[in-house]
């Protein structure tokens, strides 16, 4: 009997969803499966913000060839670049074309400034391993050098990486300055959002516990401020300068540029319109943070959306008719420092230690998403080290 050609799926971009596609469809021979990624590592964004605290870059950047080990994926290096729906061909920025018969687009998202005077130029960023670094360096040799703390931390945007990141960076300051033998000074961090309470996409009350939490750990509040502009000694808000050396923008994101270049169809928040199988265009899917589904913005739609896009292909391999996409209701979990965090699950809001041992068990369990159990378990015990460029800090004595 002629055995049936395999469907060549090309998956471009390997975070949360993308990955989680690769995965799922390896294990089944009819797939013959490629990852396009332009970074050789998973990042893992719920953890990204302690990097720039102490914690070592492994616990939220993970080789992909450590993931896909024994996996039949091939991963192949490249930013995809120009998409040419006649030939089915995905082109990169290094003149390299790959063919499909299934395109999956997980893009994830890109910062957005707003084109606000300043900030691209001068904000710090988090959201890449590489922008985390470059942060952590900046809030280290800043207090070596100058012997103090600076003015002002600011971070920008009262969303869940903007309360998370307030919440914890004073303890990391203050570990510096004790590790360098530096008189402990107050540490001033400010949070910054434009509307009128923190966390506007959760319900009030939730908003109002992290603001509590957030003001017994001295983060000062600015809220219904408007950021208009950043220089080298300050940000300007609602007309006022506000000294800092150190802003920290997490208040905006913009769909990935791949999509309008590539002239896609999109919604009015500018996500991807698909159809109820996440079917941007025929054979052409879009997951996780591209798609315009309820929850799209959490790793935990776009670990959803990437299973549910491979059970559909199998299915549809199967010769049985795709099932529509169903919305995963997620459970969000925000700890504001040690050992305190906000649990919210539709009408179910838990504050305190249970939220942030809830947290931890989550982290584990997402890491297994990706690695067997012994191995998320180690990931997740990474948090507890330190991984220090300076040797002072490394080693106190
Ligand atoms: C700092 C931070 C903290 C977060 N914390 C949480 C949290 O606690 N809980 C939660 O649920 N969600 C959280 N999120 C959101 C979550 O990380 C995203 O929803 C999730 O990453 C989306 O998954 P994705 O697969 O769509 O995109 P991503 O995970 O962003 O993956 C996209 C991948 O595509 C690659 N790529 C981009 N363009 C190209 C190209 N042209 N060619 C090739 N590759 C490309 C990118 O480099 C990346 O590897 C956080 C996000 C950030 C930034």
């Amino acid at each position: 009997m002629k055995k049936m050609a395999k469907v060549k799926v090309l998956i471009v971009g390997a975070g949360f969803a993308g990955t989680k596609a690769a995965l799922d469809l390896a294990d089944d021979d009819r797939f013959d499966v490629s990852l396009l990624s332009n970074s050789d590592h998973f990042t893992y964004f719920p953890t990204l913000y302690h990097v720039a605290t102490g914690s070592p870059k492994t616990n939220a950047a993970i080789p992909l060839k450590t993931i896909l080990d024994g996996k039949d994926i091939t991963l192949i290096r490249g930013q995809a670049t120009t998409l040419d729906r006649k030939a089915k061909t995905i082109t990169t920025d290094d003149n390299k074309t790959y063919s499909y018969d299934t395109l999956i687009l997980a893009l994830g998202v890109v910062t957005n400034y707003f084109n606000i005077p300043g900030l691209a130029e001068l904000s710090y960023g988090v959201k890449s391993i590489d922008e985390i670094e470059t942060l952590k360096k900046h809030l280290h040799d800043q207090i070596v050098s100058k012997h103090q703390p600076d003015l002002n931390y600011v971070v920008v945007g009262g969303g869940p990486t903007g309360v998370e990141l307030a919440g914890t960076l004073g303890l990391y300051l203050k570990h510096v300055m004790q590790r360098h033998n530096i008189e402990q000074r107050a540490i001033h961090i400010d949070l910054v959002e434009a509307l009128p309470r923190l966390l506007a996409n959760m319900p009030k009350d939730v908003g109002r516990m992290v603001a509590r939490r957030l003001k017994r750990r001295g983060v000062k509040l600015y809220l219904n401020q408007k950021v208009e502009g950043e220089t080298a000694n300050d940000l300007v808000i609602n007309d006022k300068p506000l000294q800092s050396h150190t802003v920290i923008w997490t208040a905006g994101t913009a769909n990935n540029p791949f999509f309008a270049a590539n002239k896609f169809a999109t919604t009015a928040n500018h996500k991807v319109a698909t159809d109820v199988f996440l079917q941007a265009e025929p054979d052409i899917f879009v997951l996780g943070d591209n798609a315009n589904t309820p929850f799209s913005g959490l790793a935990q739609t776009a670990v959803h959306d990437g299973k549910y896009v491979a059970a559909n292909l199998k299915r549809r391999a199967s010769g049985k008719h795709m099932k529509s996409y169903s919305v995963h209701y997620p459970i969000t979990v925000i700890p504001i420092g040690e050992g305190w965090a906000a649990v919210v699950r539709g009408n179910i809001h838990i504050y305190g230690w249970i939220g942030w041992v809830l947290r931890q068990a989550a982290d584990i369990r997402a890491f297994h998403d990706f690695e067997p159990w012994s191995k998320s378990i180690n990931q997740w015990f990474s948090y507890t080290d330190s991984e220090e460029a300076c040797p002072i800090c490394l080693n106190p004595n």
